[in-house]
């Protein structure tokens, strides 16, 4: 059975929307806050999610910015907005929504639009989620690291520092981007931690290979090109 996630903070329209999807044969998890909707998605997975726009805390698009791109769940999301509001519509869907509803709206419109995205969920293969530079390719559902089909094994920090290469190819990226980005720290500390993992990722991702992928920028930092 089909289940989805309720994101709403007011439960009369929580409660109403459940009501109709369980007679429709769904089963429903009501989250009353975004922090709740995020603990459900961690530990179990839906046919779709029915967000609203507006809620305390962690707003409706922070959560599917977060769950788009730090989660990396592809679940479909129909958000809930106010009534024409165009601007709430057009940020909801960059930030990751599939489709919108406004409020107030009929609960067989509702039904339509559900039942819309969860065929398309099924019907369509979910994106493959991957990075690619030259013959190098990053799977981040997988965690693997191949390169000209041979699988290149990375400790986490070294394929968290590839990734942020990979992310950024073709951009000049300095010592202090990536320790902001891949160690997390905000200044720097006169450590020479990027140049020594810089080192071990290329002993392993370039040295084998007769293209070098990662150059070094001298003063500027790193860049990834192909
Ligand atoms: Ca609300």
């Amino acid at each position: 059975m089909d289940k989805i996630l309720v994101v709403e903070d007011e439960p009369s329209i929580s409660n109403f929307i459940k009501k109709g999807l369980v007679e429709n044969g769904y089963q429903v998890s009501q989250a009353f806050s975004a922090e709740t909707g995020l603990q459900f998605l961690q530990n179990d997975s839906y046919a779709a999610i029915i967000l609203d726009l507006i809620l305390p805390g962690i707003n409706g698009l922070e959560f599917c910015k977060k769950i788009r791109s730090d989660l990396r769940i592809h679940t479909p999301v129909l958000m809930l907005t106010a009534l024409t509001a165009t601007d709430d519509v057009v940020a909801g869907l960059d930030a990751g929504a599939d489709d919108y509803l406004a409020k107030p709206f009929e609960f067989k419109e509702l039904m339509a639009r559900i039942r819309a995205l969860a065929r398309r969920q099924g019907g369509v293969r979910a994106p493959v989620n991957k990075l690619q530079v030259a013959d190098l390719e990053m799977d981040l559902d997988q965690k693997k690291v191949v390169r000209a089909g041979q699988e290149i094994r990375l400790t986490p920090k070294e394929f968290f520092l590839l990734e942020y290469l990979m992310r950024n190819k073709h951009r000049v990226v300095s010592r202090l981007d990536i320790l902001e980005n891949v160690w997390d720290i905000q200044f720097d500390l006169g450590t020479n931690v990027v140049d020594v993992y810089m080192n071990y990722l290329r002993n392993k991702v370039d040295k084998p290979f007769e293209q070098k992928l990662i150059q070094t920028m001298v003063g500027m930092g790193y860049v990834m090109r192909e």
